[in-house]
């Protein structure tokens, strides 16, 4: 799968993609990460990217140009021009769901804004798919990015060890339940113990407890989930 960050900051991603799951994901060719720097497609001296609002106002805004031009060589770098993210507070909120929407596409451009956002003709003109991680205001679109692509590598078949960790996580396809507790050794640590069942060998009994669990704890702590 094929990812284009469009950002004015591509150093901020450097480590983030050479360690762990990521940077195997990118060396077994499972992910195609490029960057693009905004910058590049400044045409004054300056190398200017953003400007005051008009009519007034705190901050600085993106300028139209050079957004909507470095979005389109982007997209014409390829025969398939992707699918076009703009990260925004704004936009639909991002969750599982949309991950598993996400990655059935086979290239997509993660635009990320800076200063006060985006100019209104940038969003007129280029029609992306707006995306907020939440109801809070980052500095800027690069982290969202990095939830983005994380959420939809993680489910692109072959990049988990196992196959299945994916499908039985918490809010995922075959779930949509919370994931249950997780237990690992020792048995037993400051009178704390692992739950019988788990230890017994029993796989239906094993099975059954799981699901108990993951009912209790979606009604506990997101019943909302079991609305849906
Ligand atoms: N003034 C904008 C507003 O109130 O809607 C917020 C601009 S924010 C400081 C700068 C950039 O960070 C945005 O253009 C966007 O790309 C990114 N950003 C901030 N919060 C975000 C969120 N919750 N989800 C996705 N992107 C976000």
């Amino acid at each position: 799968m094929q990812f284009d960050i469009i950002t004015l900051f591509p150093g901020i991603f450097e480590s983030y993609l050479s360690e762990s799951i990521l940077r195997n994901a990118v060396e077994k060719g499972y992910i195609h990460v490029r960057f693009h720097n905004i910058r590049d497609w400044a045409n004054d001296k300056h190398l200017t990217v953003d400007d005051r609002p008009f009519g007034g106002g705190p901050g600085m805004v993106m300028k139209v140009d050079p957004v909507v031009p470095c979005v389109e060589a982007v997209q014409q770098m390829e025969e398939d021009p992707g699918h076009l993210v703009l990260f925004t507070p704004q936009g639909r909120t991002f969750n599982q769901r949309i991950a598993e929407e996400l990655v059935q596409e086979k290239r997509i451009l993660l635009l990320c804004g800076r200063y006060e956002g985006f100019d209104q003709r940038v969003y007129d003109l280029l029609r992306p798919d707006e995306i907020s991680i939440g109801d809070y205001v980052l500095n800027g679109g690069e982290v969202a990015a990095m939830v983005v692509l994380e959420s939809i590598m993680r489910l692109i078949p072959g990049v988990l060890g196992d196959e299945d960790s994916a499908k039985v996580d918490s809010f995922s396809e075959g779930n949509r339940l919370l994931e249950e507790e997780q237990y690992t050794r020792p048995r037993e640590y400051r009178g704390l113990s692992v739950p019988e069942v788990l230890l017994s060998g029993n796989h239906q009994e094993v099975d059954k407890w799981r699901m108990q669990n993951r009912i209790e704890r979606t009604q506990e702590r997101r019943p909302d989930l079991l609305d849906q």
